[in-house]
């Protein structure tokens, strides 16, 4: 019999003659009572186990893990929660789980614990519910930019353009790594590798995005980024994954009022589409909560974080104001800031990011106008010729989400930009060939997907949201 989801059981209209569920097992209690699972949503599906007329064989079967099948009838759940549960008639095990080895079994595990176990990890209420809105977010990134007719474009995931990278891009080879070619001294020359050639894993697509833009107009990527990022924090991954628009004949603020709006349509979008997950996880982060004392716990719940986000623009704050007020400020009384701000031109930290969000504005910030040497070539100079139109957009709990910039649309400036960081100009040929031909104004932003999943579950450590987490730890599998 083909089974039906779980979801639509417990949405059903109205009780239901024999259908059939599959899934996992998450409890068995009493020897009658089926915690099943299926994915499909958050809520098990109680199923009612006829024991006097099951065999000893088979209860003992039903452990935690086990994939079933069962066939019933849809009846009113007489128990608290629930409208329906299943009536089984027919059970039947198709796949036993060693209830002594299952490491799922449902007890409190770590997170490092079940980093450990990523491939596990799924069959975990919180994780199940952190996939589905991921898998959700990542609908709603395509249903905004499609609406709007945006043209989705894959930019290449091996590229030899590294000027964006330094220090921070993964080298690409294509020989057997003990014939790697060496260099005069014998040491390997990573330099030449891929067919010869030097190439990396992209960074960032956005180079190459903006050649689209300046044919097509609005276009977006969304697509897998790499960084030899080797700095363990909670916000960094090797791998991960980028949405970067790109517009053609839009100025910093038409890039600012895209992002805003992006972000509120996609977060309201899963709102409505992962209530169940949601509310879920916000039962679980205020539960964390209560083991925190009061003055580290946060002071709003979940969904109240996301709402206002909804509700209230974002505070739209230059470089300079930001500096002014974090060289007056500390977090608080007893605690200063690691890295003190004294003088303009400084780069700002996270804890500087989440001050200025968390404390001070008690808003999402954007911030623009960054001074020119802080950022990277492309970016539109600025006529006071010290800042450029650069915009970061901070978040709470997370700082920068979003990074941004109006490009200097005019060749001369940009090469000139370009001689004095010693970027090759021949090796950008391609690149300058946008300003070459029919240049314009022209702007676009990069989000870190696991950032905005991060936000929308509430989950503090990057590693959380992401199926298979690459960091200088964990690339097993
Ligand atoms: P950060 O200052 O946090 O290191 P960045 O300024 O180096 O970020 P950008 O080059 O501006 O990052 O990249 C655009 C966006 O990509 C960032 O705003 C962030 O959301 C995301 N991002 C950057 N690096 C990572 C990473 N290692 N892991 C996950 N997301 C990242
Ligand atoms: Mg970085
Ligand atoms: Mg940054
Ligand atoms: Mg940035």
């Amino acid at each position: 019999m083909r089974h039906t989801r779980v979801k639509d059981l417990l949405n059903s209209t109205n009780t239901l003659h024999e259908v059939n569920a599959k899934g996992w097992v998450r409890t068995f209690r009493n020897n009658q009572f089926i915690a099943l699972n299926d994915g499909s949503t958050i809520n098990n599906i109680q199923c009612v186990v006829d024991f006097e007329n099951t065999s000893e064989e088979t209860l003992k079967r039903i452990t935690t893990g086990a994939a079933v099948s069962v066939t019933g009838d849809l009846v009113e759940s007489k128990g608290a929660g629930q409208k329906y549960e299943i009536q089984v008639k027919k059970l039947e095990i198709l796949g036993d789980s060693d209830a002594e080895k299952f490491p799922m079994q449902p007890k409190k595990h770590s997170l490092e614990f079940l980093r450990e176990n990523a491939h596990l990890r799924v069959r975990t209420n919180a994780f199940g519910a952190i996939m589905r809105v991921r898998s959700v977010l990542s609908y709603a990134v395509h249903s905004y930019f499609q609406q709007k007719g945006f043209v989705y474009v894959n930019t290449p995931i091996i590229t030899g353009a590294d000027a964006e990278g330094a220090g921070e891009m993964f080298q690409v080879t294509s020989l057997p790594l003990d014939n790697l070619p060496k260099n005069e001294e014998g040491n390997i020359d990573y330099k030449k590798d891929f067919f010869g050639k030097h190439t990396n894993l992209t960074v960032s697509g956005q180079l190459e995005g903006e050649t689209f833009a300046m044919a097509l107009g609005q276009i977006y990527t969304f697509g897998p980024t790499f960084r030899a990022e080797n700095s363990n924090t909670s916000r960094h991954l090797a791998e991960f994954w980028m949405i970067e628009p790109e517009v053609a004949f839009n100025n910093l603020n038409d890039n600012m009022d895209l992002a805003e709006d992006f972000i509120q349509y996609v977060i309201k979008y899963t709102m409505e589409k992962c209530a169940d997950d949601l509310k879920f996880l916000e039962g679980r982060l205020l539960e964390e909560e209560k083991s925190k004392p009061q003055a580290e716990r946060s002071e709003m719940a979940l969904l109240e974080k996301l709402n206002f986000v909804l509700e209230n623009n974002f505070k739209r704050v230059s470089y300079t104001e930001a500096i002014d007020i974090l060289r007056d400020s500390a977090p608080n009384k007893k605690k200063k800031f690691q890295y003190i701000i004294n003088e303009w031109g400084a780069d700002l930290q996270s804890e500087h990011e989440r001050y200025l969000v968390e404390k001070h504005f008690k808003s999402p910030v954007i911030l623009f106008d960054y001074p020119a040497n802080i950022k990277a070539f492309y970016m539109r100079l600025n006529e006071d010729g010290k800042t450029v139109r650069a915009m970061d957009i901070l978040f709470p709990g997370i700082g920068e989400i979003v990074g941004g910039s109006q490009r200097e649309e005019r060749f001369d400036v940009l090469v000139e930009k370009m001689k004095v960081l010693g970027i090759d100009e021949e090796e950008l040929w391609w690149y300058l060939d946008t300003r070459r031909f029919g240049s314009a104004v022209h702007s676009g932003f990069g989000l870190g997907f696991e950032r905005l999943v991060l936000f929308v579950t509430g989950m503090t450590n990057i590693r959380d949201v992401i199926p298979f987490p690459r960091t200088p730890q964990n690339a097993e599998f």
